[in-house]
């Protein structure tokens, strides 16, 4: 298959900070990959040298096999982009704002026309055309931006935090429309978060970025799997004395809240029967077992990562 994004031991420094700090990335053809990662991670610094915004310090970036240094015209091409930051000219109408945006990506003008039909009902916003862009909800500004990413055609569609600060109805539509324009498509998506519940219902890969590295990648549910930790929670139907608990489970990571005793299973290789029929020694009520969410596991690796490595917290 072939690679959508190359990322080779890319660094980008702003004096003293390593905002990027020796990334790798492969992202596949028609792939949906999230980079997620707190506030200050170094995803927009990433996403800004992938699209010639920034200048690396090192490594290399290859889009669709063209090198960002040595041919950055042709790679630049191959990406829409959707910032972080709302960059539109809010007095303009809506169809004039695409109509300059599509002679600035050297479309031409017998093209544009129809280009702009084709956009505009891909996100829904014909019937706004000629409506000042100020008019739009905060929804539609949104779309309107994708609209514009995707004027030229983009192979890669690039979206640094498409939801970050709007209303929860708001990110539910954008989620659902990302998921369409990504089943209608044969577009590669990469979208950069610091939400887990936005990487985990879009995303198929996801990559964690912590202060400038990435500190996991993997398949969603392989991230599940391999750092999840099942917890198994008993609730007794009497209340057992610490040392009657302790001797039963001797040997298991557990939590002993009264009557309710919380036991962490580990990811693998774990003898499930075994656990139940030591549990029979105690007085049972119910064993209920709960899968670690993606979010609880974002928060012990970034904590992990931060313990080990160095000073300061994240702010999302
Ligand atoms: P994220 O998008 O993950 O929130 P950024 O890539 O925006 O993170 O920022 C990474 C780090 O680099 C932050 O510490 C930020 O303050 C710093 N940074 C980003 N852009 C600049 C810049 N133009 N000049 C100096 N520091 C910057
Ligand atoms: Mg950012």
């Amino acid at each position: 298959m072939t690679n959508a994004i190359i990322v080779k031991n890319l660094k980008k420094n702003y004096g003293e900070l390593k905002a990027v700090d020796g990334v790798n990335l492969q992202i596949k053809e028609g792939e949906f990959f999230a980079l997620l990662g707190p506030n200050g991670a170094g995803k927009s610094t990433t996403i800004h040298v992938l699209t010639s915004l920034a200048v690396k310090s090192s490594g290399t970036v290859k889009i669709f096999n063209h090198d960002i240094e040595t041919d950055h015209i042709k790679a630049r091409e191959q990406i829409g982009l959707v910032p972080q930051e709302f960059n539109m000219d809010i007095f303009e109408i809506v169809e004039k704002l695409l109509y300059f945006n599509a002679g600035y990506y050297g479309i031409p003008r017998a093209e544009r026309k129809k280009r702009i039909e084709e956009v505009l009902e891909l996100t829904g916003l014909t019937k706004k055309r000629k409506v000042k862009v100020i008019a739009l909800s905060g929804g539609m500004k949104r779309k309107l931006m994708i609209a514009r990413a995707l004027l030229h055609k983009p192979k890669i569609l690039i979206l640094d935090e498409p939801t970050a600060g709007v209303d929860v109805e708001t990110r539910q539509d954008m989620w659902k429309f990302l998921k369409k324009l990504n089943k209608e498509s044969k577009m590669t998506f990469l979208l950069t978060t610091h939400y887990i519940e936005e990487a985990e219902q879009l995303c198929e890969r996801i990559a964690i970025i912590q202060k400038g590295k990435i500190i996991a990648c993997d398949n969603k549910d392989k991230i599940m799997k391999k750092f999840g930790r099942d917890e198994v929670h008993v609730t007794l139907s009497k209340n057992v004395s610490e040392k009657e608990v302790a001797s039963v489970l001797k040997g298991y990571n557990y939590e002993n809240g009264g009557k309710l005793v919380k036991i962490t299973i580990p990811a693998e290789n774990f003898d499930y029967n075994k656990l139940v029929a030591k549990l029979g020694k105690l007085p049972l009520d119910k064993i209920i077992t709960k899968e670690k969410s993606l979010e609880e596991i974002f928060v012990d690796l970034t904590h992990k990562y931060q313990s080990k490595k160095s000073v300061g917290g994240f702010s999302q």
